[in-house]
């Protein structure tokens, strides 16, 4: 990746394709983050994994501390951080003064979050990943991409890691297809959609999913099973991740989200296609988008909630929703 030698600031957007799928997705998406972000310090105390961190509010902070207090666990604020509109923070966000924050806690066993906050001071990320349960192959792809490289989009290195596994996907100038299972389909985490807590070494790396599906089984173990079956089917959509001039698109059919990326002189695409579309998703002939759409609208969740009548707008009019407008930064 031939990279420019600037970075837009930190931002993240989206656009629904529809008010109808707003109406549809939104609640259902914000339920299934929380269930995700539930997930992840429940499989500390699963004893999948010896640690988890987790933004916390100040005003949620007791009340957490007493709820992970109940599985002989700890909650130990190592950081405190600006708070983002964003479920999703490629860096921290500077807190100003006089605005909200949120406290970055560790969460395991008392002796495992002291040897985390001395791992987090030292800058041990080997460590940090281990203590994480996170594999090493990804450790590594970590350190090599993220801190050595000093990228904040991980998305193009795993998915030439991918292609290097796979020899049936096709590698051809600047754009890659990658497959993999939907665990690892880590291409929504901006909008915080994600069956994974780490950035995987490639859509194929079979350590992470091996402990994907064991965060999986704690989901299900803990009530979490509706959220889940969102966040599968949503992974299972078409989706395409584009990233030019420093700004990233990742387009599936129902939602579009713009965010910084590395800065590119070309544009560089990764598709993975899908196994599924969503009733409420554009129709369109370009990837991801398809004209004729296999599922039945009494399949949709529109129908499903009881909205008569659901009327699709044009694939042309994309709605934002609750973000700034679009044209503070452009291409
Ligand atoms: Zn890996």
């Amino acid at each position: 990746m031939e990279r420019l030698n600037f970075r837009l600031p930190d931002f993240t957007r989206h656009m629904w394709a529809s008010e109808n799928a707003r109406i549809s997705w939104e609640p259902l998406i914000n339920k299934a983050i929380k269930a995700q972000q539930e997930i992840e310090w429940l499989s500390v105390a699963y004893e999948i994994r010896a640690c988890a961190l987790q933004l916390i509010t100040p005003e949620g902070l007791v009340d957490f501390t007493d709820r992970v207090s109940k599985f002989g666990l700890l909650a130990m604020p190592i950081q405190t951080i600006g708070c983002s509109k964003s479920p999703y923070q490629s860096l921290p966000v500077k807190i100003q003064p006089g605005q909200a924050f949120n406290y970055l806690c560790a969460i395991g066993k008392p002796e495992k979050v002291q040897a985390f906050k001395e791992a987090w001071d030292k800058k041990d990320d080997n460590l940090i990943g281990k203590l994480h349960g996170f594999p090493d192959c990804c450790i590594k792809f970590f350190i090599d991409s993220w801190i050595k490289q000093g990228l904040i989009d991980t998305t193009w290195s795993m998915a030439l890691n991918s292609i290097n596994q796979h020899s049936t996907n096709e590698l051809s100038f600047s754009m890659c297809e990658v497959a993999g299972p939907i665990e690892l389909n880590i291409l929504l985490r901006w909008l915080g959609i994600r069956l994974i807590p780490h950035l995987p070494c490639s859509f194929n790396c079979k350590p992470s999913l091996e402990l994907a599906l064991k965060l999986l089984e704690v989901g299900d173990q803990t009530g979490h099973t509706d959220s889940i079956k969102v966040i599968q089917e949503m992974l299972s959509w078409p989706v395409e991740w584009s990233a030019l001039h420093g700004i990233a698109e990742i387009k599936t059919p129902l939602i579009k989200i713009s965010t910084c990326t590395d800065a590119t002189k070309i544009k560089y695409i990764v598709r993975r296609e899908g196994t599924s579309y969503p009733a409420e998703g554009v129709s369109g002939i370009n990837f991801p988008y398809k004209t004729n759409k296999p599922i039945l609208l009494t399949l949709s969740h529109s129908y499903r909630r009881g909205i008569e009548n659901p009327i699709e707008k044009p694939s042309s009019s994309f709605l934002e929703i609750g973000v700034e407008k679009e044209d503070t930064i452009e291409k």
